[in-house]
């Protein structure tokens, strides 16, 4: 059947933001031709971001192995044999050192991953402590740490976290597939507390776990359907690691990643699209094309919690390669957030008013100049 998504149609996706999916449009979308595909993403891309703009995060893991999930991709879980060194909680003067070196290397972001079902009161004024300090040195914080009851989200949110990453990781229907210990409803329960929370939103999946496209439409549809989309959207390729149930898997087809990453690109057209983990094994040209189909966002750094990560010096050499640049936290403001500095720097430039209007004074921003 001829795919119902006209193949020079981006109206739809540049004007408004969608909830309402259907999985045969994502599908259909799926089957376009891929250099139609790529327009529709790359257009869509430009009219909400700067096309040469990359957002950088760095990974750090505060706590490592012995995770009582099964995910069957994890190196991290404890069901599996996979030599993975593990590490309790780490200090706090650690995540700052690496935060402070993050930073100096141009991250904007610091992401803090522990491998546990759910904090655990004891561990939460350290978790809490984390983001404070490292969002004093004036770096974006996010954390994954598995499922979050409403009270640790707020306290979280009350610690100054920016972002909480819990990824849906594929369809419902092939969820049970990949992990048994937590349902996909707990994930979307997790979701909501952290949006209830005023956090913002880091979910994305992971392709290559044997899924089917139609999984993969699935994931997107989920994602795409919820009430606000994500802020940000990894996109992950599986990276098979030894030991787990997972380490012989087939490899997903390369064009079928970025083909899902330009089908997210559309669906979410404001959201930060992540090129995530398995990005160390994808060549130049590869990592180049899911840029151009609206990939905007990586981690940078050494290791991606267990895995190796592309070499810091690899993406600097690639960006400068491509004429991509970092996006610096300056650039990556809201437009509501440039016009609120606007009309500060108008209103401080007015003359003093010549009396004082108690009614008013509470609004005004006189008061301040
Ligand atoms: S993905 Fe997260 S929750 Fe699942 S086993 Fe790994 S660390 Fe645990």
């Amino acid at each position: 059947m001829a795919p119902s998504v006209r193949s020079n149609d981006v109206s739809n996706n540049t004007d408004t933001i969608r909830h309402n999916w259907r999985k045969q449009e994502i599908e259909a979308l799926f089957a376009l031709p891929f250099n139609d595909l790529m327009f529709q993403a790359q257009t869509v891309h430009r009219a909400n971001h700067n096309p040469n703009a990359v957002q950088m995060s760095t990974l750090l893991s505060i706590k490592t192995g012995a995770c009582p999930e099964d995910c069957k991709y994890c190196s991290q879980s404890g069901h599996y044999n996979t030599e993975l060194e593990k590490e309790k909680l780490i200090e706090v003067e650690k995540v700052l050192q690496e935060a402070r070196t993050a930073k100096e290397k141009g991250s904007t972001r610091f992401c803090m991953g522990a491998a546990w079902r759910s904090p655990t009161k004891k561990d939460m004024p350290y978790v809490l402590k984390m983001v404070n300090e490292v969002k004093s040195m004036g770096m974006e914080t996010c954390m994954t740490l598995g499922m979050l009851s409403p009270e640790q989200a707020e306290s979280l949110a009350d610690a100054g976290l920016d972002y909480y990453n819990h990824n849906l990781d594929t369809s419902p229907e092939y969820y049970n597939s990949i992990i048994t210990t937590r349902s996909y409803q707990d994930r979307l329960d997790t979701l909501k507390h952290v949006r209830e929370s005023g956090m913002k939103v880091c979910a994305g999946g992971i392709l290559g776990l044997g899924e089917s496209r139609e999984d993969r439409a699935g994931l997107l549809m989920q994602l795409a359907n919820l009430e606000h989309h994500p802020e940000s959207v990894p996109v992950n390729m599986l990276v098979k690691i030894k030991g787990t149930p997972l380490e012989a898997e087939e490899e997903l087809e390369s064009f079928e990643f970025i083909r899902t990453i330009a089908v997210a690109r559309i669906m979410m057209p404001e959201s930060f699209v992540r090129l995530s983990a398995g990005r160390e094994a994808m060549n130049e040209q590869m990592q180049s094309l899911c840029f151009l189909a609206g990939a905007n966002s990586i981690f940078y750094g050494e290791r991606l919690l267990t895995t190796e990560n592309v070499e810091e010096d690899n993406d600097v050499v690639l960006f400068e390669k491509l004429g991509i640049v970092p996006l610096t936290l300056e650039t990556n403001r809201s437009d509501s957030e440039e016009e609120a500095e606007l009309m500060e720097e108008v209103q401080a430039n007015q003359p003093k008013p010549l009396y004082y209007d108690a009614m008013t004074a509470n609004k005004s921003s006189f008061e301040n100049a």
